[in-house]
């Protein structure tokens, strides 16, 4: 609309007056229609948008005024400026007073061609801004009613996702009480089997059974408990415990998947390590379990080990090694996000939730500690954590010395045995 060219119309009763105001705004970009009458200019009034109306005052039948009061009393010609050219006195203006402030304006005959372009100009241009006032008015207003409805569209997700995490707490609560119970009972009667006579590699079995039990549990309690992890609500234990059973029990409850994808999983405790401790063994537990049995998902053939030792800073390091797929440099950080995983398509193949490395490392980080990794594409992986977890005074002296050691390695052994898990 701004850019139009907007339309004017002259009223006069005299065809020669009409000719001599068209020739005057020749030059303009105008649209310029012509009425010889107060009714012939209604008649256009109502089929056209004008920008201005320049109306003899004095006319036959119907005068510029009555023509004017007609046009105040209809919605669509209400606004329209108009110029009254009149040879009445200047006295007169005041009889349309009444009519819209600003929308009136007029000249005397006869019209001075300059002041009628200037007076012309005003108003056409007050037109196309009110023009442009108007666009801008609409474009706002369409903006705001898109406003609106992202604002409530945004509202209603928000509810949505509120229900979903609300339905998801419920779900996990029930889980947890679901897959506990079950559980529990496993343990129970893997317990009670324990304390039956049994062979010695039946206990060797009922063990392995009753910690792999245990471990289950502690993870689901570990999984639910994410939230409280990731909001730091998670406390660390001190409580007497022993290296040596904390990797023992994570060798034990590996042992069948490590050896089922014939990968050697071995456990050392560097010799000169103290083996009583004083933190939490089922968090210690947790993060190492997380890291071997990542290391076993993640490697096809050799060997996973891990292995502790006293640190001259005081803290003790844990060292969880592999042979597998490695880690591209670019994901080494990402991995220890939440849900976050090297490659997507591991998941497919190795199943996981990209969970245990977010809480590992949370758990590390309350334990005084930092974790990291040294990786290399097609060789394998290294994650290790140094934390601090003070030596038991109590403990009896049952510290690894070197003769306790078998160094094994470069060692060829043959082992016989006609099952191929054993
Ligand atoms: P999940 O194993 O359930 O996917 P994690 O948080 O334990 O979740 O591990 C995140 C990702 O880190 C894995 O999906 C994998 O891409 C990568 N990753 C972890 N440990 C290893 C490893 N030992 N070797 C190769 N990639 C690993």
């Amino acid at each position: 609309m701004t850019g139009e060219i907007v339309r004017v119309l002259i009223v006069d009763d005299r065809p020669e007056n009409l000719l001599a105001l068209e020739s005057i705004l020749e030059g303009m970009p105008l649209n310029i229609h012509k009425a010889l009458s107060g009714n012939e200019a209604l008649g256009l009034l109502l089929s056209n948008d004008f920008a201005l109306v320049l109306m003899d005052v004095q006319m036959p039948d119907m005068d510029g005024y009555e023509t004017a009061e007609l046009m105040r009393g209809s919605e669509r010609t209400r606004a329209i400026p108009i110029i009254f050219i009149t040879a009445i006195s200047k006295k007169e203006k005041n009889i349309f007073r009444g009519y819209e402030a600003g929308a009136v304006d007029f000249l005397f005959k006869p019209v001075d061609p300059e002041i009628l372009i200037s007076k012309v100009k005003v108003f056409t241009s007050l037109y196309r801004q009110k023009a442009t006032i108007q666009k801008q008015l609409a474009d706002l207003t369409e903006y705001r009613k898109k406003l609106e409805e992202a604002v409530e569209k945004s509202r209603k997700l928000m509810r949505e996702a509120e229900q979903a995490n609300t339905a998801k707490s419920a779900f996990l609560a029930n889980m947890s009480h679901e897959i506990r119970t079950p559980l529990n009972a496993i343990i129970g009667m893997a317990e009670l089997l324990g304390e039956t006579r049994l062979s010695k590699e039946q206990t060797q079995y009922v063990r392995v059974f009753n910690s792999a039990g245990e471990n289950l549990l502690a993870l689901i309690n570990d999984i639910l408990d994410l939230s409280k992890v990731e909001a730091g609500h998670i406390v660390i234990e001190t409580t007497e415990f022993s290296l040596e059973a904390v990797l023992l029990s994570v060798c034990d409850t590996l042992s069948l998947k490590a050896h089922g994808k014939n990968l050697e999983l071995n456990s050392r405790i560097t010799p000169g390590t103290v083996i009583g401790r004083i933190g939490d063994p089922t968090r210690l537990r947790q993060i190492l379990l997380n890291l071997a049995s990542n290391a076993i998902k993640f490697t096809s053939a050799g060997e996973v080990s891990m292995s502790v030792s006293d640190q001259p800073s005081g803290k003790l390091l844990f060292e969880v090694s592999d042979t597998g797929i490695g880690i591209p440099p670019d994901k080494l950080d990402l991995i220890f996000e939440s849900f976050e995983q090297a490659d997507s398509s591991t998941t497919r193949k190795f199943g996981g939730t990209g969970l245990g490395l977010a809480i590992s490392r949370r758990l590390v980080e309350l334990m005084g500690g930092s974790i990291k990794v040294d990786s290399t594409e097609g060789e394998g992986s290294t994650f290790s954590f140094a934390v601090d977890i003070p030596e038991d005074p109590e403990y009896s002296p049952d510290e690894v010395s070197e003769d306790d050691v078998i160094d094994l390695r470069g060692i060829e052994i043959l082992i016989v045995d006609d099952s191929a898990t054993n």
